[in-house]
């Protein structure tokens, strides 16, 4: 007798998801698109399920500049930038970042895989174990952990609504390992999602304060407006740009302020600054801190001088100088009320200050331009003659992006290269710190898809140098153009122990960058000479690929911090051996 053997159904489970399904999902739902990164235990995975389902992953080689592009992604974009690392070291390196974008306010997440809870609690040391939500908190704008998959969306929408909210920040995102790979049954992961509903409300200034600023401008002799990387960021060039053109009052923006209004329009105060700090009788402040990069060895503001400040953080009021009319609220909401009130107002402007600014402008900037001519002649090249080379090539490329650091390199350039568009120029900014060049950069190609320069000391370059190789990797049409004076602040530091070692800001002015770039198949150029470099540059911005030049300078081209060497607490030439 035969009998048949009918194999049994196969037992049905519900389907699954893991936590980081639903992280990826919960990043999906508040409209993250790109992530920047370095994996490893426990979030390699994560990175991948993420590409998988669409949010496009650079990867990094250090965890820094991985960081540095997101907070440059969330300043360009208006959204959180997002940065995901490894435990202990990993997230250490990415908390630098992250920490940056809180000084600056850009925003962005730094999510960070991290151990399980238990020996970390009891302090009996695990595989990379660390207390990363405790390190990360004071240097952050908002820190949270999540400890369960179910709790991941609120999280997400927690951490994006904190980044972007009020003054944008950074903001950490503990994940622990036992959450990214707790198992759910998908149907009630379902159930967590939802649509975040206004993710960046707009704040709305009071009606009084608006009405005090408008009165307080109406009145104003020689008004000025500062503009900041906050207007920058809240993308009101529109409204700005009919505030200064409506009531004629001149501008004068703020590093990665240059090119909201235009560097070189008729209102551009950009010469004038100690007549404004000096004469000015009513100042706005849009999107700008009174901190010391307006202060001391940057000027010195008038007594008398009155303060229109509008800020989305009303912590900011009075925190340097009282302020005549604080307006608290963010920019457009608050410009498109003030222009509203200006427009019932008589104005009393001084008729002769305008003109007298704009006289002023063209003295200073024909002296500036007789200074970059008498130098391109200098062999080997100085800073004024490079870039005296790159300034053309920079006015017919408007719309790519400038990425700026260095001492010497990040004061001179920024003094030489006029913006023509808002959100061209990102630099060392608030904490003007060296490092952030080239996440910076890959943060702003990605995020805009435009062409981007990155003019770099040699000594700021190599903070970030590997990650050139990230911008190769994903084709990135940048332009690393590296200025070598063989040293920090200039190659001629001197050892005074004679024991042959090099001097502290000694680097090395025969180092071939371009030969760096060759290993990871960039276009690269080394250029000796002013022509060299025009033609270099104009050629790498056309072609759009990855490319790197090497501009060799002379070693005693630069000073001893730049613009700043007054913050040093003793002079060089006062050390005795
Ligand atoms: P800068 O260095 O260019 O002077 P800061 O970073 O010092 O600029 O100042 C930027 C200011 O802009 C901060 O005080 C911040 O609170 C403010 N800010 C940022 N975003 C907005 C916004 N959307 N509306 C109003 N103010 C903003
Ligand atoms: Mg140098």
């Amino acid at each position: 007798m035969s009998t048949t053997n009918t194999p049994s159904p196969a037992p049905s489970y519900p389907a699954q998801v893991t936590g980081m399904d639903i992280l990826v999902r919960a990043l999906k739902m508040v409209g993250i698109d790109t992530m920047y990164g370095l994996v490893g235990i426990p979030v390699t995975e994560l990175a991948y399920l993420a590409q998988a389902r669409g949010i496009r992953f650079v990867g990094f080689r250090h965890e820094q500049q991985a960081g540095m592009a997101a907070a440059t992604h969330g300043f360009l974009t208006k959204t959180p930038g997002v940065l995901l690392t490894v435990s202990s070291l990993g997230f250490m390196n990415g908390l630098t970042a992250t920490t940056n974008a809180t000084v600056n306010c850009y925003p962005m997440i730094q999510i960070s895989g991290s151990s399980v809870r238990e020996p970390i609690d009891l302090d009996q040391g695990t595989y990379e174990g660390l207390d990363q939500l405790n390190v990360a908190k004071p240097l952050v704008k908002a820190a949270y952990r999540v400890n369960k998959p179910e709790d991941i969306p609120t999280a997400v929408v927690r951490a994006y609504r904190a980044a972007i909210s009020g003054r944008p920040g950074g903001v950490y995102l503990d994940v622990t390992t036992p959450c990214l790979g707790a198992i759910m049954n998908a149907a009630d992961a379902d159930k967590l999602f939802y649509e975040p509903v206004d993710l960046c409300p707009a704040m709305p200034p009071a009606p009084d304060a608006v009405k005090r600023a408008a009165q307080l401008l109406a009145g104003a002799k020689k008004p000025a407006i500062i503009i900041g990387k906050g207007a920058a960021y809240a993308r009101v060039e529109g409204l700005l740009k009919q505030l200064v053109e409506t009531y004629n009052v001149p501008y004068f923006p703020m590093s990665m302020g240059k090119g909201v209004l235009p560097d070189n329009g008729p209102l551009s105060a950009l010469s004038c600054r100690s007549t404004i700090m000096e004469e000015a009788d009513v100042v706005i402040l849009a999107g700008a801190r009174l901190n010391w990069l307006l202060s001391r060895g940057h000027g010195k503001w008038s007594p008398d001088t009155k303060f229109i400040q509008f800020d989305i953080d009303a912590e900011e009021i009075d925190c340097n100088r009282p302020i005549a009319a604080p307006v608290v609220g963010d920019l457009e909401s608050s410009l498109t009320a003030f222009l509203a009130e200006m427009s019932k107002l008589k104005t009393a402007a001084d008729p002769a200050w305008v003109p007298g600014l704009q006289a002023e402008t063209k003295t200073k900037n024909a002296k500036f331009e007789a200074r970059l001519t008498a130098n391109a002649a200098v062999q080997p090249m100085d800073h004024w003659t490079a870039l005296g080379a790159i300034k053309p090539v920079m006015a017919a490329n408007p719309d790519v992006i400038l990425v700026n650091e260095g001492a010497n390199t990040l004061d001179d350039t920024r003094d030489t290269l006029d913006m023509a568009l808002p959100r061209h120029r990102i630099d060392c900014a608030t904490w003007a710190i060296m490092g952030m060049g080239m996440g910076s950069a890959i943060g702003a190609a990605v995020a805009t898809g435009k062409s981007v320069v990155a003019i770099e000391g040699d000594s700021a370059f190599g903070f970030s140098g590997m990650d050139f190789s990230t911008a190769c990797r994903f084709n990135l049409p940048l332009t690393v153009v590296i200025f070598n004076n063989g040293g920090i602040y200039n190659g001629v530091g001197v050892n005074m122990s004679g024991d042959g070692d090099p001097a502290p800001t000694t680097l090395d002015v025969r180092a071939r960058y371009d030969k760096m770039g060759d290993a990871f198949g960039a276009t690269t150029y080394y250029v000796t000479t002013p022509q060299e470099l025009t033609q270099a540059l104009t050629e790498a911005i056309a072609s759009k690929k990855t490319c790197l030049i090497d501009v060799q300078l002379g070693a005693d081209s630069g000073k001893e911090s730049g613009h700043i060497g007054y913050l040093n607490p003793a002079a060089l030439e006062t050390i005795k051996v």
